[in-house]
């Protein structure tokens, strides 16, 4: 198997009947950079900046954080890499951090970007950080779990003061800046076209977005098997999602677990996606499935079926069968 997938990596990236699709990886530490060529992976689709700060004892410095961003981009090569602001807060705990609040619902609290805008500091050093590792070339970054657009803009004006700060000291500065956002929380469900408008790109993040769509802790193993990723009232989100990207011509990733389950990469692009990021391992298997996916047939399948299953049947169900007959 292993054999097959590393014949794979020099075959394209695309369906069977010719549409390519990205299949990204993702990493966060510079242990995971040699698994970029070894995966055959087109890029980082989300680099968790995170990682860093969860490893170290104290915060790393603004000198750290841009040795590591220069070296994922070496490691790149040139092929596209997406930094995600820190995400910390909620499960991901920084010991050293005294701020931290005791709260009773982490997961809905004080994180991510919400704790970034409150502790400016933290998020300057990084983008600093950040566009001095991309001079030269393009950055890419995206802001974890956004809940209203005025945050985007909140980010953004951080982030021109920054590049205007720079460029006053001279420094080599990236060419051009895309800025996106994660979809992770509903509510942005519910202005789906203003968001796409307000960014460069998004990035679904299927885990969390499904731990708020079914209202359904993500680590508890309790109710891990209950609800259904597959289930047609999420698969119906996602294609919302893949549809207003194409509206807007903004371009749409998803990064979640969802993407590296070959029968879950398969629902997803068949409802639109064309573009995934995924862990390393799942590169290959992807990539077998995708080879041999006839979309076309896909996209019947599912104009037949998302809004009315076949026979009442789960869409899982519907799917594998879809998969094994093929
Ligand atoms: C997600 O929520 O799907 C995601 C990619 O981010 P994380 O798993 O780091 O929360
Ligand atoms: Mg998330």
């Amino acid at each position: 198997r292993q054999e097959v997938y590393r014949e794979l990596r020099k075959k394209p990236s695309v369906t069977k009947d010719g549409v390519a699709v990205d299949l990204l990886m993702n990493a966060g530490l510079a242990v995971d950079l040699p698994q970029l060529a070894e995966s055959g992976a087109a890029g980082i689709g989300l680099f968790r900046t995170e990682l860093q700060f969860m490893v170290a004892s104290t915060f790393p410095r603004a000198e750290a954080q841009e040795r590591l961003y220069r070296d994922v981009l070496e490691a790149a090569r040139g092929k596209p890499v997406t930094f995600r602001t820190i995400d910390i807060g909620g499960d991901k705990v920084l010991p050293y951090f005294k701020g931290a609040l005791q709260e009773e619902n982490p997961a809905l609290g004080w994180r991510a970007i919400r704790l970034t805008l409150d502790r400016p500091g933290l998020l300057r050093t990084q983008i600093r950080a950040l566009l001095k590792a991309c001079g030269g070339r393009e950055l890419k970054l995206m802001l974890p779990m956004v809940t209203e657009l005025g945050e985007i803009a909140q980010a953004r004006e951080i982030i021109d003061r920054e590049v205007r700060h720079l460029s006053r000291f001279a420094h080599h500065l990236p060419t051009s800046l895309k800025l996106g956002a994660m979809l992770e929380v509903p509510s942005l469900l519910f202005q789906l076209d203003e968001l796409m408008k307000a960014v460069d790109f998004v990035s679904v993040g299927s885990n969390d977005l499904f731990q708020f769509v079914m209202a359904v802790d993500r680590g508890n193993t309790q109710l891990s098997d209950r609800f259904d990723t597959l289930s047609a009232p999420f698969l119906r989100v996602l294609k919302q999602i893949a549809d207003a990207g194409a509206r807007n011509h903004t371009p749409v990733t998803l990064c979640g677990e969802l993407a590296g389950k070959p029968i879950s990469a398969m629902a997803l692009i068949g409802l639109g996606f064309r573009s995934i990021s995924m862990s390393p391992a799942s590169i290959g298997p992807v990539k077998a499935m995708l080879t041999e996916l006839p979309l076309d047939e896909l996209q019947a399948f599912f104009a037949d079926n998302l809004m009315a299953p076949a026979q009442g049947l789960p869409m899982r169900a519907l799917l594998q069968a879809f998969a094994d007959d093929r």
